[in-house]
């Protein structure tokens, strides 16, 4: 499925769609080059699981842990992770990312995330997929491949 956002906010409106869709345990790869909205989107997500602190981009602490208090849903955490300073599949494992990727009652994020693909296949981890391209300038087209 193809979406174009024409703004920022259509950005976050589209990752809160999204964030809504959610039933924990799921891990998103987000591709797209830098500026292209991966850290915009993961804004809307985090709205939508009722996260009320600022989310910004984790590139230079490696991953962000958000406390998710939404009584409704079984999602307890959102993992935010930005391996764009050459993080590993290693250095996720040193930093016990990949627990949080097994676990059922948490969602994760990952902005270039395509690193980790063949290594999510090879341990059977299911993961979704949403290429980010620029367009224009404010013109974003997002591609969700399950
Ligand atoms: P990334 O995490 O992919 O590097 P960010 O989400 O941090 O990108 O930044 C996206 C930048 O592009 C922001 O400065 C935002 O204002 C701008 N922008 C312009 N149009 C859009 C759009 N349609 N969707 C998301 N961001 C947009
Ligand atoms: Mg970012």
């Amino acid at each position: 499925m193809k979406v174009i956002t024409k703004n920022e906010q259509q950005t976050i409106k589209l990752g809160e769609k999204f964030g809504q869709t959610l039933k924990g345990g799921e891990v998103v790869l987000l591709v797209g080059d830098l500026g292209a909205g991966k850290t915009t989107f993961v804004k809307g997500v985090a709205k939508a699981l009722g996260v009320k602190r600022v989310v910004n981009s984790p590139t230079f602490v490696l991953m962000k842990i958000y406390v998710i208090k939404n009584k409704e849903l079984r999602i307890t955490n959102l993992i935010h992770i930005d391996t764009y300073r050459g993080l590993d599949i290693g250095d996720l494992k040193n930093i016990g990312a990949v627990e949080y990727f097994k676990r059922k009652d948490c969602v994760s994020f990952v902005e270039w995330g395509e690193s980790l693909e063949d290594y999510l296949k090879k341990e059977k981890i299911n993961f979704k997929k949403i290429v980010i391209k620029n367009i224009s300038e404010t013109k974003r087209e997002f591609n969700f491949i399950e």
